[in-house]
């Protein structure tokens, strides 16, 4: 691969420069065109925009995103409850009897009056098929009486997490419902090309994917083709099977590597499941998904093969058991055990987990989608707590290492960090340069990265972007990806001349 030299920019974490030099596949130069210029043939002026690591996103459900851009699934984020059944109808429509109707992305906590949808719905708007409408957060679904006919197992093995009448289903039997019509290969091959598409246009040069009940091995064989590099984290029920397959956290190669074994202490905020101590306003303190000492003895298992492992937490309660499972435990620091989400930590929680060396992912578009008066966070737990969410600042003053993630709600690092930048409470807001560092080095930690992976170095692997113009507070929710690079090849270009 030629030398090429992106010129006219800034240069991010580089006051001064204004131009890189990228040769086969690695930043080999970072300084002034003026002389580098003359080293390099091939040149492309990036108009005075900001050149930046490649983002990489610490929580994504890519395949489900890629299913959802295909229309496998479809994708009701955004739609208003009219329009979401509406779109659900058409769709329905399109079906032949037999085939199942699953969409994604509902969100009642931005609709007025915030009512879930219901089973009757359902039946009025897709009539005849299977049909399940998943929220947004994948912690609840609403499932019409055809389906729920189907899924009758489901219900009788767990009836705590299934409501007839009202047809919500949650937690472990939405995967089991959505596991019974899975995507063959072929049809998840195609999911994650649409889906590294649009990370590409996004600026995302490295995702880690939550597998789910998708085989594993699938993504880290489709991995080199998508030009984008995988970090992979499968169901901890898979612990046994990858352990004795020899297989461990960090193994790979450039493009696809293992991550750690997914874990799940509470549910969500918005499903009104996340376990917390203080009642949510309208009653209930959530639920904890299972006993502490099995949560301990799953993570020390992990351990004994080499596993990180990475616990869905987001109430208080759950977040205070994963801190005990760890502490039972007994966690090995190089793995780099992870909690993910940790919305709502208490002052004392957040002292724990740093003495515990753990690490945390967290999502700063959830404050841009759910905090501030009216959102679903006052909505849910009161204006004291929404505050109190999501305290980014607390959990970098504590030394905590901090990797952020969009987790798809939406796939999107420059909304996140635009959300946490300018963020409606103190304890949320964080300088420009723990965001962008947040989403670039802090989330390469997370899966066992050095500290120059996530820079822009010499050295370094050439994942980078290009924004439509410099970077600063006050223009960075107006800014877009320009260009994207993969180890120094180009894999999108929006610039006009493309
Ligand atoms: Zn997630």
């Amino acid at each position: 691969m030629e030398a090429v030299l992106l010129f006219g920019g800034q240069v991010w974490g580089h006051p001064g420069s204004d131009a890189v030099v990228v040769a086969e596949g690695r930043v080999v130069g970072i300084g002034c065109t003026e002389d580098l210029a003359g080293l390099v043939a091939t040149q492309r002026d990036v108009g005075g925009g900001a050149i930046l690591p490649g983002f990489i996103d610490g929580h994504t459900h890519l395949v489900e995103s890629g299913l959802a851009e295909i229309g496998w699934r479809l994708d009701v984020a955004g739609c208003g409850r009219e329009e979401a059944l509406a779109r659900m109808a058409a769709a329905g429509r399109l079906r032949t009897k037999g085939e199942w109707l699953f969409a994604t992305g509902w969100d009642e906590s931005r609709w007025i009056p915030d009512a879930r949808l219901r089973r009757s719905e359902l039946d009025r708007a897709v009539p005849g098929i299977p049909a399940v409408a998943v929220r947004v957060d994948g912690h609840l679904a609403v499932a019409n009486s055809e389906a729920l006919n189907l899924t009758q197992d489901v219900a009788k093995g767990a009836p705590q997490l299934v409501d007839v009448e009202l047809g919500e289903i949650r937690e472990a039997a939405v995967f089991a419902v959505l596991a019974r019509v899975r995507p063959d290969d072929a049809t998840i091959r195609e999911a994650l090309r649409a889906a590294a598409r649009s990370c590409h246009r996004l600026g995302i040069t490295t995702a880690h994917i939550m597998t789910g009940s998708v085989d594993p091995l699938v993504i880290l064989d489709a991995a080199p083709g998508l030009r984008l590099r995988v970090v992979i984290h499968p169901p901890v029920d898979r612990l046994e099977v990858l352990a004795r397959d020899g297989v461990r956290s960090g193994q790979g190669n450039a493009w696809g590597r293992w991550g750690g074994v997914k874990l799940f202490a509470d549910g969500s905020i918005g499903a009104r499941n996340a376990a917390v101590s203080l009642p949510y306003e309208s009653g209930g303190r959530g639920a904890l998904n299972c006993p502490t000492a099995w949560l301990s003895e799953r993570i020390a298992a992990a351990e004994r093969s080499g596993w990180q492992t990475i616990t869905h937490a987001i109430g208080d309660r759950a977040i205070g058991q994963v801190l005990d499972a760890h502490r039972g435990a007994g966690s090995d620091r190089g793995l780099r055990h992870r909690v993910e989400h940790y919305e709502l930590p208490t002052v004392e929680q957040i002292q724990d987990t740093a003495q515990l060396g753990l690490a945390v992912c967290m999502q700063p578009n959830f404050v841009g989608n759910w905090s501030g008066a009216g959102g679903l966070y006052e909505t849910a737990l009161g204006g004291e707590r929404d505050a109190a969410c999501n305290p980014f600042s607390a959990v970098i003053a504590a030394g905590i290492p901090l990797g952020l993630g969009s987790d798809g709600m939406p796939l999107s690092p420059l909304y996140g960090i635009a959300s946490v930048v300018r963020a409606p409470h103190e304890g949320q807001r964080i300088p420009l340069e723990d965001a962008i560092r947040g989403y670039t080095e802090g989330s390469a930690f997370l899966s066992g990265g050095e500290p120059a992976q996530g820079r822009l170095a010499p050295g370094g692997s050439a994942d980078l972007l290009v924004l439509d113009g410099p970077l600063d507070v006050e223009s960075i929710g107006r800014r877009s990806v320009t260009l994207t690079l993969v180890g120094g090849e180009l894999v999108y270009n929006g610039m006009e001349d493309a």
